[in-house]
């Protein structure tokens, strides 16, 4: 069906967006998932189809609601009406405005009529240590309350990097036996949307796949959807260039810094994780809000074994040190000595290396002489 054909009226009413404005996040979605325009209205005819909101059971486990409020907080495209009339939101932990038995029964009434049927939204880790007494709801624990829900869910995702791994709850030592839902539901499907907190976008797109297609968008080994953790943010960020030609603010608030060179020597996971915070940014203000953008390393929030395992200020491994073709080259304004991006990458990734290197020596040998006077 031709844009033209098609009554923008039901999904202006519903979702309280303009025809424009819900044409260009679905067309804005299509395109990052790889899918042609025409996918853009197949997206907006099964939103403007009721029958098609599917029945949502979001759990809570260990954690800050931060990715329910990363959602709720978003603005253009009005993404709260989206997310509210997209999915029939029927179990909340933290939304819900019942309590007790109440809502319980709800959602073992809603689970028992759409077997399935129901979207399983997983937050927060899973406490399994001490057979999960560290997190308990209406006197169940999560381990329980999570295999009971995941075992007739049409789909399951895992929100947020402590769903998605155990997150903060899971560093080491991990008293509680933290996990996210793919390890306690070994064996099933769980798409996973990591982040602290995650990009609202990046779970918005994924349930608008479900709803429009009845399946999960293609996934990696770790379970993340490709369109939005398909790329290092090192392969996106518009600091690359000063990467590539070895210019690196090596503190907070120096000259490099201040001029927006390289964050890595200040401790960037950029290199090593996997997210699309480049191109979304965030909170919907445009220019160049993120955590890079506004001078902040990457912490690596969305990559397990790197988020709230690896220290803040240790250097990350670099993966690429071959910078995209489409990257204007800086060295080659700033030197004549002919070296490729290539190899300037690799020197300064190796210059980095060493100079975190005597670093970090210098302040071990700072303590210990400060420990000697
Ligand atoms: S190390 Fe970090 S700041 Fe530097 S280019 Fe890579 S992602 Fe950007
Ligand atoms: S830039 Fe890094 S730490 Fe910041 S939100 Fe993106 S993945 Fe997480």
């Amino acid at each position: 069906m031709a844009a033209h054909d098609f009554d923008f009226s039901a999904v202006e009413k519903r979702l309280g967006v303009s025809r424009r404005t819900f044409l260009k996040f679905c067309t804005g979605v299509a395109a990052s998932l790889g899918l042609s325009s025409n996918a853009a209205m197949a997206m907006a005819q099964a939103v403007a189809d009721p029958k098609k909101r599917p029945p949502v059971i979001w759990l809570h486990g260990q954690e800050c609601t931060g990715p329910s409020e990363a959602l709720l907080r978003s603005e253009q495209p009005s993404l709260e009406h989206l997310i509210l009339d997209l999915i029939s939101l029927d179990y909340h932990q933290t939304l819900d405005t019942g309590a007790g038995h109440q809502v319980e029964d709800i959602k073992k009434k809603v689970m028992a009529e759409n077997k399935g049927k129901y979207l399983l939204v997983v937050e927060g880790a899973i406490p399994t240590a001490n057979d999960g007494i560290f997190c308990k709801i209406g006197g169940e624990t999560m381990v329980d309350i999570t295999h009971e829900a995941a075992e007739h869910a049409a789909a399951i995702v895992a929100f947020g990097s402590c769903a998605s791994w155990g997150g903060v709850q899971s560093a080491s030592p991990n008293p509680t036996g933290a996990v996210g839902a793919p390890q306690l539901l070994a064996g099933k499907t769980v798409v996973t949307i990591p982040g602290c907190p995650p990009n609202p976008a990046n779970f918005i797109g994924t349930v608008l796949y479900f709803v429009t297609y009845g399946k999960l968008p293609p996934i990696d080994e770790k379970g993340r959807p490709k369109w939005a953790y398909g790329r290092l943010i090192h392969e996106n960020c518009y600091r690359r260039p000063h990467f590539d030609a070895g210019r690196f603010a090596k503190e907070f608030g120096d000259e490099g810094h201040r001029k927006g060179w390289c964050l890595y020597k200040l401790g960037c996971k950029g290199p090593e994780t996997y997210n699309n915070c480049p191109s979304l940014e965030f909170n919907n203000v445009g220019g160049g809000v993120w955590p890079i953008g506004v001078g902040h390393p990457c912490f690596g929030c969305s990559e397990g074994g790197v988020g709230f395992s690896k220290p803040l200020f240790s250097l990350a491994d670099v993966k690429t040190h071959t910078p995209p073709n489409m990257f204007p080259g800086i060295e080659d304004r700033e030197s004549s000595t002919g070296i490729s991006s290539g190899a300037a990458a690799i020197a300064g990734a190796a210059v980095g290396l060493a100079v975190g290197a005597t670093a970090m020596a210098s302040k071990k040998l700072d303590g210990k002489e400060k420990d000697a006077e």
